[in-house]
């Protein structure tokens, strides 16, 4: 390998590094709910009521949900 190759390398394997990175903080950071905008509860994205609310359930972040009056669903805590 020489140094050009080398540092190519280097560089795929940090931007490889960076996604992963970035896709994990997005998880923990995102922290998505379904947001109902007639009831204003919002779910975890595994609960019953979550799967059930496809017509005015909306996908984004619990704390955007909150900023959005959102109240957290009895059965699932929200
Ligand atoms: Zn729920």
């Amino acid at each position: 390998m020489n140094r050009r190759q080398f540092l190519l390398s280097l560089m795929t394997s940090s931007v490889a590094l960076l996604a992963t990175e970035t896709s994990r903080a997005g998880l923990l950071g995102n922290d998505q709910v379904a947001f109902n905008k007639e009831s204003y509860k919002y779910h975890k994205l595994n609960c019953k009521w979550a799967i059930k609310c496809t017509r005015h359930c909306i996908y984004i972040s619990r704390k955007d949900a909150i900023a959005r009056g959102g109240v957290p669903c009895k059965v699932c805590g929200g």
